[in-house]
């Protein structure tokens, strides 16, 4: 980054440094950073701390790695009503929206973004990037792709406006319209063209979709097969959004490396999710949200309803999913506006309260799980020599009140690539 300063070395000291692999927290310790990049860390006295270190001495409260949420969506949309304000809204004013968005997320903790599926998050990564915009880390989707008749094909508009390359509206949440093999690899070329950090597929039907419902196959195994390896030969992922049981495994058996929602989820797409490693992000919160306020901020009943109908099952077999071992990473699926960023640390108290998980696990399910679902395991997610120095400071123990990562005051510092974007402590 543009604003690191040259040759700084910074000292987090007197710290519980919870460092992201499960490990037990270190309780005194120290954190080195140079140059952005984490040099060494361990109990007071193991470290050796530079003369020129900038102290900042965080008084026994927590250290932790920047939070990831790895399924969400940059949209600048105020409501849940997802049909007419796209179409009444210039793009302008979503991008806007979202960049205020991204100011909430670093205030609350979360340094880096997996956006699955909007144009606002694959444009503004350029303007983080640059340093003209405060805001995560953006691993951007972009272009989501879907069949005709898929979840990304919004069926209450006419079809020639719900394709990017054919709409005369731009919207927060177009897509790419394919069928068949050839045109699904077609479909992942153009959305890599556009700049996607990786590919997002609708494997099955959803919730938040008129005409389809979760448990519809979409995108054959032959297109998915096509559009992984497309991903594959661009150094890229795929990350599929499945809730339906035959559509989960199909993903899975067709090379998709992170499966979103999973809600149906059967004893077969466990044993595959383990035998292939594929990572599951349940994004509990956006069903929680959707119940509490859904029909309050204008969401179509047809929506409500069938969020109603499947959120026990899904509790119960991701549940399933995680006692027998898959992996699980946080994503919220949150748009902003009513489904508001910055309160995204809520998946990681559903994952203790939902699943029950320790505090511990659910923080290493925002962190370095959440990096491997977005493909940076090499770089972020754990306090490690030589990982970017992503960094949060929690007030008190979130491991005894996993609830305290919620409130954003108890966020008091955020540290990205060394650079720090907040700071409530008081440096002596
Ligand atoms: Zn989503």
């Amino acid at each position: 980054m543009s604003s690191k300063r040259e040759g700084e070395v910074i000292a987090i000291t007197n710290a519980r440094i919870i460092d992201g692999t499960g490990n037990p927290p270190i309780e005194n310790g120290v954190l080195l950073i140079k140059n952005g990049i984490i040099v060494d860390l361990g109990t007071r006295g193991s470290v050796e701390i530079p003369e020129k270190a900038r102290i900042i001495d965080v008084k026994g409260n927590t250290v932790m790695p920047g939070l990831i949420d790895a399924h969400m969506h940059l949209t600048g949309m105020k409501t849940g009503d997802f049909i007419k304000e796209p179409l009444i809204t210039p793009i302008g004013v979503f991008f806007a929206r979202a960049v205020a968005d991204l100011k909430a997320l670093i205030d609350a903790g979360f340094t880096t973004i997996g956006d699955a599926g909007s144009i606002i998050a694959l444009h503004l990564k350029y303007a983080v990037l640059e340093g003209s915009v405060i805001g995560p880390r953006i691993i951007a989707a972009g272009l989501p792709l879907s069949q005709t008749f898929g979840h990304g094909d919004a069926h209450y508009l006419p079809v020639e406006w719900v394709d990017y390359r054919t709409t005369k509206k731009l919207t927060p949440l177009m897509g790419l319209i394919c069928d068949g093999v050839d045109e699904c690899r077609k479909a992942a070329r153009y959305a890599l063209r556009e700049g996607a950090d990786y590919i997002k597929i609708m494997a099955s039907g959803g919730v938040l979709s008129e005409k389809d419902r979760p448990e519809y196959r979409q995108f054959t195994l032959d297109e998915i097969r096509a559009i992984v390896d497309e991903a594959r030969a661009a150094g890229r992922f795929v990350h599929a959004h499945a809730q339906g049981s035959e559509g989960i495994k199909n993903a899975i058996i067709g090379g998709v490396k992170v499966i979103a929602h999973g809600i149906f989820i059967d004893e077969e797409g466990i044993e595959l999710a383990k035998e292939r490693n594929t990572i599951l992000i349940p994004t509990f919160s956006i069903t929680e949200r959707i119940l509490e306020v859904g029909e309050k901020a204008g969401l179509p009943e047809w929506g409500l309803r069938k969020c109603e109908e499947v959120y026990k099952a899904h509790i119960e077999n991701i549940r399933k999913a995680y006692k027998a071992g898959v992996k699980i990473a946080t994503g919220t699926d949150f748009i902003g506006g009513v489904f508001r960023h910055g309160e995204n640390a809520l998946e990681i108290k559903m994952l203790v309260k939902k699943l029950g998980m320790s505090p511990m696990e659910a923080i290493v399910s925002a962190t370095r799980i959440a990096a491997e679902a977005v493909g940076l395991e090499d770089k972020i997610g754990t306090l490690t020599k030589g990982k970017l120095a992503d960094v949060i400071v929690v007030r008190g123990n979130p491991l005894s009140d996993i609830d305290l990562l919620l409130n954003t005051e108890n966020i008091l510092l955020v540290m990205k690539e060394g650079r720090i974007l907040k700071n409530k402590i008081r440096e002596t």
